[in-house]
């Protein structure tokens, strides 16, 4: 019945095949020698399976914990380097017609606040953004063919790429909305839209169900197999995620791994992103009703076992997450996270007055744009607002084999710098300027050939001067 080739859902996420997975690692969390041959594959950074994963995760031996951990944070410091990209979510509507237990925006939430921003809305808002100092956002919308069609999403899509406030401009838009049709997809990827992300929210058939009473959204197949229409549709960057806290997380976990299994091996490339959102407050729903709720020390296990099974796939976390959670997952795999963000519709140009809240969920890290570069800064990252690859064409499987061979490095270090210094200087507080700009100074040594490091050179002094979105 398993089969990842296979187009249908129930077959390349096979319940059974998870089932007989979950067992498999129960079996093998104190098998030392197991574990070892585990590690020692993984070491090779070409990805484990998701039997393999497993068994990382269900580990219980100390030592090996240690190892898996070691692991992880050298992954992404030989992957990613110690560079972060920064991106900002932006809700456009969250009018919706279905019943998702979980979230605010459910249709039968009668006193939430509903809004759909219109086009002049939308450009007050993408100044907002731009003043702040973001080029990539993700735009997300309720799932309502009324109010939010296609033609609505592909139309603030174009006024978001057409303002150009100041310095400023939104230089990559992904796309989080609603499974949709081959025809819409390929609409997105004519739109010129970054990645499409979708939450699965959980791979678990049966409390899918329960979890999705109402709506288009219930017909868990449609879902599941929305990113291969999204890649038929000419789309080649998807995000993959899971809300956990819903269901089991472990069996979360291997669905995960076994839907990027499936994406390798019907597309030739696995998925672009991965997020790791947990299930948070929101008006109308309460975290403690779902009783598969991780802790912080599972959540950081979860994050080292998705960087080693999957190397090249981003890793995103969002302003869900604390400042202190987000701390600690930041060296073991995480590669994006939002900053400054805002999780209601509109809200970035002028805050929204409390008895009109539009939130989809609380965020936990409230602090502003600046002060987050800071924070990732003080701690030796390197703050990246970098759009490079989908401009330059390298998307889907060509932009894999260059994470696979490590090449993309070549283009991901220089762009970092390149746009850490147009954010210093158009956007940061004299503070973060100060700081920024001995970071860079110290990260031009790490650039290794030489005359990279020149042209780099050249560029950060002519932003110095006003030009903007040099990129390699
Ligand atoms: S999760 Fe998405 S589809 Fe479900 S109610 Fe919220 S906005 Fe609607
Ligand atoms: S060069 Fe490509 S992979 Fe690297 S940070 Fe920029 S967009 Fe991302």
């Amino acid at each position: 019945m398993y089969n990842p080739k296979s187009l249908k859902a129930e077959e390349f996420i096979s319940h059974e095949e998870i089932l007989s997975t979950l067992q498999y690692a129960e079996d093998n969390k104190n098998n030392a020698k197991l574990i070892d041959e585990i590690i020692e594959k993984a070491k090779l950074r070409k990805g484990l399976s998701h039997r393999e994963a497993s068994v990382l995760l269900a580990c219980e031996l100390e030592d090996k914990n240690q190892e898996i951990y070691a692991l992880a944070e050298q992954i992404k410091k030989d992957f990613y380097g110690n560079r972060i990209v920064l991106f900002a979510p932006l809700y456009l509507s969250n009018y919706c017609v279905n019943g998702c237990v979980y979230c605010p925006y459910h249709a039968k939430n009668k006193h939430i606040a509903r809004k759909k921003m219109t086009q002049d809305e939308v450009r007050r808002e993408v100044i907002a953004l731009q003043d702040m100092g973001h080029k990539r956002l993700a735009i997300e919308a309720g799932e309502d063919p009324v109010n939010n069609p296609i033609e609505y999403i592909l139309e603030c899509i174009k006024t978001i790429y057409s303002i150009k406030h100041k310095n400023g401009a939104i230089r990559r838009v992904n796309v989080n909305i609603a499974a949709t049709t081959v025809e819409n997809y390929r609409k997105l990827h004519e739109a010129g839209i970054g990645t499409y992300i979708l939450f699965q929210e959980t791979y678990h058939k049966e409390s899918y169900e329960k979890l999705h009473p109402t709506g288009p959204k219930h017909n868990y197949a449609y879902h599941t197999e929305a990113m291969d229409r999204a890649m038929e549709g000419g789309i080649d960057d998807v995000g993959l995620g899971v809300l956990f806290g819903l269901e089991m997380y472990k069996y979360e976990f291997a669905g995960l791994l076994m839907h990027a299994e499936h994406l390798e091996a019907v597309h030739g490339v696995g998925p672009h992103t991965i997020s790791v959102p947990r299930i948070r407050h929101a008006d109308d729903i309460d975290p403690s009703a779902f009783d598969n709720g991780i802790d912080d020390d599972t959540f950081a296990k979860i994050v080292a076992c998705i960087r080693i099974a999957v190397p090249y796939t981003g890793m995103i976390v969002s302003t869900r997450e604390s400042q202190a959670s987000r701390e600690r997952v930041l060296h073991l795999g995480i590669s994006q996270i939002s900053g400054g963000s805002k999780t209601s519709v509109g809200g970035y140009a002028e805050p929204e007055p409390e008895e009109e809240n539009s939130s989809q969920f609380d965020v936990s890290d409230t602090r502003t744009l600046d002060e987050v570069i800071y924070w990732l800064m003080s701690m030796g990252y390197i703050p990246s607002f970098c759009t490079a690859c989908y401009r330059e064409g390298r998307t889907g499987d060509r932009f894999m084999e260059l994470c696979k061979s490590k090449q993309i490095q070549n283009c991901c270090h220089p762009n970092a710098l390149m746009t850490l210094k147009e954010y210093l200087v158009d956007y940061a507080s004299e503070k973060t300027k100060k700081l920024g700009m001995e970071l860079i100074k110290k990260e031009l040594y790490n650039i290794p050939k030489e005359k990279v490091r020149e042209v780099v050179v050249e560029r950060l002094d002519k932003i110095e001067h006003g030009e903007r979105d040099f990129r390699f």
